[in-house]
């Protein structure tokens, strides 16, 4: 093909250095947009871009940025606008992080001109930005300053001039292979072209569009890319003259409250990027909040005030916009899988402005020659490999033909395989034994004090301690402890009805309703549906939360990992209900139990030892009194709505009803409770240590930390933490799968179908439940990954539902006649509470207001039905 005719959809930053790139190669470009190159609605809002050359993000970028400064030069040469304006960046942070170690390193490697500036010599240099005692400033000189629109607009008249046609305002409505090339619809026609590149930046994943369609074919859609939103604060300067850019460089400061802030543009106000702000998720950028929210301001505000004092720190103008991001930080360019002739370009998580230029020139040789960039783009990070495989690494075991990614993944595999199947062995030799159905639902209440001890604590610690504690540890240090306490002290308080529970003999929660207010189909109904919610969403979040970690770890796609913990789920459940779940529970427990001091000891390690912890982990952290760092309005929250939600879960309730001596129910909690902490204290200082260890994500960020600690860890360790991940997550779904089922059998299948089935048809049920709840929350999990955050909500609805009606009626029980419209005005009351406050957007947890309401609907009714009864005090039938 001589002139091949190349249609770029989207020309925002990289697609329309990608057009200028490729008509300088001498291709036909046919460009479309949404918009014009140039605004500001997409990841190039916001009137300027830093351009550094010593870089913190790694020294393989040196030469890149390099080449991408020689690009930038020659848009300048060909277009007379002068775009890169080298006024010099300042990196300031503390002396021995590995950032500024990195800048430093390479600086030296790559022989770049740079100072390492005391702080003396900072503050008579460059008043405007204080360095502390303990921190470094280094200057590089090759940094400086972009304007995105001018830079865009520039590109893109250069690539007209050169005969590109870009269509302004005429937004790609569909595409799809049309011969050896590409149809593109667009403002009404179709366009015929013979290679296609899809530069859609935020909007590549946004749901219902084409390129989320194509995504999804390529088997991307679930890669972990996610738009997520960047908000940026102008503060006016004191002396705005004295800010430009020249006196004034582009500065990023790493650390606490750390931000980027550029030079004034506007003659009036200095941008800053707060780094401490959260970055929340954007399903589509349209959606954008045209301002910053207060949350945001006022961290921005607080981040001038320690660090800017040339600044006012109330801003004039705050503005959101958005990037797409990928998991590993590198975009995804390269040919799309299945799709020959498409060249995919996006997720440049925030940092793709300054290089855009090179990855113009990547997407042109991409197009024009239809194979993988030239010798001299191979080092592009991301940028040679396909789209969705990390960049290329090699392994440490010096196998030059193995890439490490594919040792690592084998590795990962074989250690999860390996721990599903010994767990399915021990679930098929103790489901042997289970030959009624009160062996498979209450594990023929004969479970020994260790297993329910370990059992409850495998099932406790899922995918939440493995992941967002991990990330509470790292944004609020021990306050994690107060998440675990929160449950600890849910195990102690259930102590007080323990042995009565066990005592009764029941099977499930709606069970203990019919029998502290009598029987009545509708109590078993709603008690049943509020029992159901809470596992069944924890089931598909855990799901996902496997898929996810092990998406990062080996590459799979999430619909594929998601089957493979389903499948596990089965097999960990079907050989014989409650008892092969928590016989495999005891035993992962033992091996969760051991390779969490493991892992504790090896992230100390890795991270410097307890010295290094503390020496560079801000103190505010890992001092005792981070306890309640995270704030008193989240502990709160936390208490009130883990502390019920314990209180009414009824996987824990079935290990009570399970356990074998009465003598050991109390203990079993207790002991239980107290191995909580031991989750706490992992989470905590894997948290800290991952900080320790250099990693720079914001708060908001923050449940990124638990992957990247996993990303760094050697193969053989990585192999004895993805076998615990396995353990940590299956013994929780299939807990969690089981009580689902044991609700549907005993409280609705039995309910409907008459008490006394036969043993035989109550175990096929319950089999046959398993199967269809398991089918039913992998599809959810598939279909709607991200809406599976609602199920927090079940926690508060669940709790405070059957929280009064359990505790409140078993106080009451031998002093007042219980009826069914007592259990149901609680039940109701609690409900209603819940929502209106839910709805009305309460700043306490809407859990409480529905436990406060429900107690007062119960005790309201109580009252009525003395009035009515005259006091008739004689307690519900215990039959
Ligand atoms: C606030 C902010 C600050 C940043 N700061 C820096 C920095 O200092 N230095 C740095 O190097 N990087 C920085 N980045 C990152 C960099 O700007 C981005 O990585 C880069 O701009 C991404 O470009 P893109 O082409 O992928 O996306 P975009 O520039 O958003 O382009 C996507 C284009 O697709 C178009 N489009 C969408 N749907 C359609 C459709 N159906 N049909 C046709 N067109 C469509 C949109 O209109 C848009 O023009 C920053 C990013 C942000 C958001």
């Amino acid at each position: 093909m001589t002139r091949p005719r190349i249609g770029i959809v989207g020309t925002g930053t990289i697609g329309t250095m990608a057009a200028w790139r490729a008509a300088e190669r001498g291709a036909e470009v046919v460009a479309f947009d949404l918009d014009a190159p140039g605004h500001d609605r997409g990841a190039a809002g916001g009137e300027s871009r830093i351009f550094r050359t010593a870089y913190m993000e790694g020294r393989r970028y040196i030469p890149l940025l390099q080449r991408a400064e020689g690009l930038w030069r020659e848009l300048e040469d060909r277009t007379g606008r002068r775009l890169l304006d080298l006024c010099g960046g300042l990196s300031i942070g503390p002396a021995d992080d590995p950032r500024m170690r990195e800048i430093v390193e390479g600086a030296r490697e790559y022989g770049l001109a740079h100072r390492v500036l005391t702080s003396e010599e900072a503050a008579e240099r460059y008043p405007q930005h204080p360095v502390g005692p303990d921190e470094t400033a280094v200057l590089d000189p090759r940094a400086g300053v972009v304007r995105p629109d001018a830079a865009l607009a520039a590109a893109a008249l250069r690539a007209e001039e050169l005969g590109a046609r870009v269509h302004r305002y005429t937004g790609v409505e569909a595409v799809e292979p049309h011969g050896s090339g590409w149809s593109v619809a667009a403002g009404g026609r179709r366009h015929d072209l013979d290679r296609l590149v899809l530069a859609l930046g935020p909007w590549s994943a946004a749901p219902g569009t084409f390129a989320r369609g194509l995504l999804e074919s390529a088997g991307l859609a679930a890669a972990g890319l996610e738009a997520r939103q960047i908000p940026m604060c102008w503060f006016p300067a004191r002396d705005p003259g004295a800010l430009v850019p020249g006196p004034n460089p582009v500065v990023i400061r790493v650390g606490e409250y750390g931000y980027s802030c550029f030079p004034v543009m506007d003659g009036v106000s200095v941008k800053v990027s707060p780094h401490s702000a959260p970055r929340p998720a954007v399903a589509h950028p349209g959606e954008l909040p045209p301002r910053a929210a207060p949350g945001v301001v006022a961290t921005a505000r607080e981040t001038v005030r320690r660090h800017l004092p040339a600044l006012h720190p109330d801003p004039s103008r705050t503005a959101v916009y958005a990037d797409l991001f990928s998991p590993d930080g590198h975009a995804l360019l390269g040919p799309l899988p299945g799709s020959p002739g498409a060249v995919l370009a996006t997720g440049f998580s925030a940092h793709g402005f300054k290089l855009s230029p090179l990855f113009g020139e990547v997407i042109a040789d991409l197009a024009i020659e239809d194979r993988p960039g030239r010798q001299a783009h191979r080092e592009t990070p991301g940028a040679a490999a396909a789209p969705g495989t990390p960049a290329p690494r090699h392994a440490r075991n010096g196998d030059e033909t193995m890439p490490e990614s594919a040792v690592s993944t084998a590795v990962v595999i074989t250690s999860a395989l390996l721990v599903m199947g010994a767990g399915a062995l021990i679930a098929f030799y103790y489901g042997r034994r289970a030959a009624t159905s009160d062996d498979w639902i209450v594990g023929g209440r004969s479970l020994p004090l260790r297993v329910v001890v370990f059992s409850q604590f495998a099932t406790a610690s899922g995918g939440g301690v493995l992941v967002a504690h991990v990330g509470i540890g790292y944004a609020w240090g021990w306050s994690v402890l107060v998440y675990e306490l929160a449950c600890t002290v849910g195990f102690l308080l259930l102590v007080l009805l323990a042995k009565w529970l066990r005592s009764q003999e029941f099977d499930t929660v709606p069970q203990v309703l019919s029998r502290l207010f009598g029987r009545d189909t509708k109590v078993v109904a709603i008690a049943a549906l509020c029992s159901i919610v809470v596992p069944f969403g924890w089931l598909a979040t855990q799901f996902v939360a496997f898929a996810r970690l092990f998406s990062q770890l080996t590459g799979l796609s999430l619909p594929i990992l998601i089957a493979v913990m389903a499948v596990a789920s089965l097999l960990f459940v079907l050989p014989g209900g409650l008892l092969s779940v928590a016989w495999s529970d005891y035993i992962f427990g033992v091996f969760m139990l051991v390779v969490t001091v493991f892992v504790v000891g090896y992230a100390i390690y890795a991270a410097g030892g307890v010295d290094a912890i503390t020496t560079r982990v801000p103190e505010e952290l890992w001092s005792p009194s981070s306890i309640t760092l995270v704030g008193w309005p989240t502990i709160l929250l936390w208490v009130f709505a883990i502390v019920p939600g314990t209180l009414t879960n009824q996987l824990y309730y079935q290990r009570i009803f399970a356990t074998k001596d009465m003598s050991n129910v109390r203990r079993s909690l207790v002991v239980s409770g107290l191995m909580m902490l031991i989750a706490g204290v992992y989470a905590g200082v894997l948290g800290l240590a991952v900080r320790a260890m250099g990693a720079d994500f914001s708060v908001a960020e923050r449940e990124l930390a638990a992957g990247w600690f996993i990303g760094r860890l050697p193969l053989w360790v990585m192999a004895v933490f993805a076998g615990f991940l396995v353990a940590t997550i299956v013994s929780t779904t299939s807990s969690a799968l089981h009580s689902v089922t044991t609700n549907l059998v005993r409280d609705l299948y039995q309910g409907i179908r008459g008490g006394d089935r036969p043993e035989r048809e109550l175990v096929r049920m319950s089999q046959l439940i398993t199967v269809g709840v398991t089918v039913t929350a992998a599809l959810l999990a598939i279909a709607f990954p991200r809406a599976l955050d609602w199920l927090v909500a079940t926690y508060a609805y669940s709790a405070a539902t059957l929280a009064v009606p359990i505790f409140v009626g078993f106080a009451l029980r031998n002093r007042v006649r219980l009826t069914p419209g007592i259990a149901l005005t609680a039940m109701g009351s609690g409900l209603v509470g819940c929502a209106a406050a839910h709805i009305a957007g309460t700043e306490v947890p809407y859990a409480v207001y529905g436990i406060a309401v429900s107690l007062a609907g119960m005790l309201v009714a109580v009252a009525v039905r003395r009035g009515v009864g005259g006091g008739d005090r004689t307690p519900a039938p215990t039959a």
